[in-house]
């Protein structure tokens, strides 16, 4: 059994939709369940059509809307016979007549609440996984649609719910080996959950990994295929430096740290399930289904570079905290914690000086709240445009003076905070966001003048 996860792009049109088709056609004696984003740019039309409802633009949302279900008709429609067509438009008449209803409630609300950003932005996926099975099945390829708010089941956290494990693995069993059993290929929408009592959830923005990975571990899959539009984990975003080289092989624990610090081709919390399971996890491109792509696995990959790929996760804030009261006082961390975990604002790097600490943030959401705590018992100030970049590698634990390298290639660009050591592979730098390209630039050249033929292509 495989899972095989396709991103909005892989899913975006007609011959998108028919290339996932035949990739899944050659799969099938592996036995795969699928799992499909929203169709292209989906969700963030959703997002906005909400957006724009909820501040007295019905109007502008309405057509936003239209345009989305005439993209659906022509894209999906282009694949059916004229038999097809029906179950199609009934497909479409329920799910946008439900979305133009939420729509309605969003003008009257004047506000786009979580939960209603959830109930919204799910259609994306509960509409593309409808329509890709429907295909399937005209296809000959004997699909069978799983609602997958019947199978990840998640807390009530809007917008970034987390599974119950537990819970979800034996839903997935019970739903889907059945399936499988009967040679069906089942296939579900990513990014959606519900909670216990039924209520929709997301798993968050760009969540379809997660799903895939929690399905995957939930059935003890073989495999977790996650295919996109790039040709597997590369040394650095391609979109940033063309020249970018594929990896071939990493590991979990360099995988994971390049998602959670920006690599956006992996959902941060994708590898958690494989991990924990010890499935392998490999991202491939749906546009050319030949090229290897990259294999994520348990133990460390030899590789004579120092590192493997570079991150950069833009949208940082920087929070300056500083009291001379607490100067030498114990707690002091501890109380500052205490207001970061109550806010549920996760805190991604550290620095500290006697009376200060700098840290940084990637949820400005209710930093309002935060500094007003804070500034009980310090001086706090912001600093916004931030962007973190990272160099990882398994290396770095034994190779000394990667960090004068590192440094080097960036000279002339001014470093806010350095981190290194909490993870042993990883150096990660602060500057400013417009600095970022250029500095991800700089160390693409400064570690992958040559690569080790064995790891990267
Ligand atoms: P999907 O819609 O398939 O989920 P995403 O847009 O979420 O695709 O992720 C793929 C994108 O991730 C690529 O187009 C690329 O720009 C970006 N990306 C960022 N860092 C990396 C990296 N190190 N390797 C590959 N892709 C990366
Ligand atoms: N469709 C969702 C998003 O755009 C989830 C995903 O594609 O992974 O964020
Ligand atoms: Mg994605």
């Amino acid at each position: 059994m495989i899972v095989m996860k396709f991103g909005g792009s892989s899913v975006e049109s007609a011959s998108a939709i028919e290339r996932v088709a035949g990739i899944v056609r050659g799969a099938l004696v592996r036995k795969p369940v699928v799992v499909v984003s929203a169709m292209g740019t989906t969700t963030q039309q959703l997002l906005t059509m909400g957006e724009e409802a909820a501040s007295g633009e019905k109007d502008r949302a309405l057509e936003r809307l239209q345009a989305l279900r005439e993209m659906h008709e022509r894209e999906i429609g282009a694949l059916l016979p004229a038999s097809s067509q029906g179950d199609l438009r009934q497909i479409l008449d329920g799910h946008f007549g439900e979305m133009a209803d939420l729509l309605g409630q969003l003008s009257a609300a004047g506000e786009f609440a979580p939960e209603f950003v959830d109930a919204l932005s799910s259609y994306g996926e509960r509409l593309s996984s409808r329509a890709i099975a429907l295909v399937f099945s005209h296809l000959g390829m004997n699909p069978a649609h799983v609602d997958a708010r019947c199978v990840v089941l998640t807390d009530g956290r809007h917008k970034a719910a987390t599974p119950l494990y537990s819970e979800t693995y034996a839903r997935a069993r019970d739903k889907i080996l059945p399936l499988i059993g009967q040679s069906r290929v089942p296939v579900l929408g990513g990014f959606i959950g519900a909670t216990q009592k039924g209520v929709t959830t997301t798993l968050g923005r760009g969540g379809s990994d997660f799903s895939a990975a929690i399905i995957g571990a939930g059935i003890a899959a073989d495999e977790i295929q996650i295919w996109t539009d790039v040709d597997g984990m590369m040394t650095c975003d391609p979109k940033l430096v063309p020249e970018a080289r594929r990896v071939k092989t990493i590991s979990f624990a360099e995988a994971a740290e390049l998602a959670y610090f920006g690599a956006k081709v992996l959902h941060p919390s994708t590898l958690l399930p494989a991990m924990e399971k010890n499935i392998p996890v490999v991202v491939l491109n749906s546009r050319r289904p030949d090229v290897a792509g990259t294999r994520i696995v348990a133990g460390a990959v030899p590789c004579s570079n120092v590192i493997k790929a570079i991150s950069c996760k833009r949208g940082i804030y920087i929070v300056n905290i500083r009291s001379t009261r607490m100067l030498m006082a114990h707690g002091f961390l501890q109380r500052i914690f205490e207001i970061f975990s109550r806010a549920e604002t996760a805190v991604d790097m550290l620095a500290s000086s006697e009376v200060s600490v700098s840290l940084t943030i990637d949820n400005p959401a209710r930093l309002a709240e935060i500094c007003e705590a804070l500034r009980d018992f310090s001086e706090v100030s912001i600093e916004e445009g931030q962007a973190i970049v990272c160099i990882v590698g398994d290396n770095l634990r034994h190779t000394p003076g990667v960090a004068a390298r590192a440094f080097g290639a960036l000279q002339g660009i001014n470093i806010r905070m350095i981190s290194q050591g909490a993870s042993l592979l990883n150096i990660g730098v602060v500057v400013a966001a417009r600095d970022a390209e250029r500095a991800v630039k700089l160390l693409h050249q400064e570690f992958f003048r040559d690569v080790d033929p064995a790891v990267f292509d």
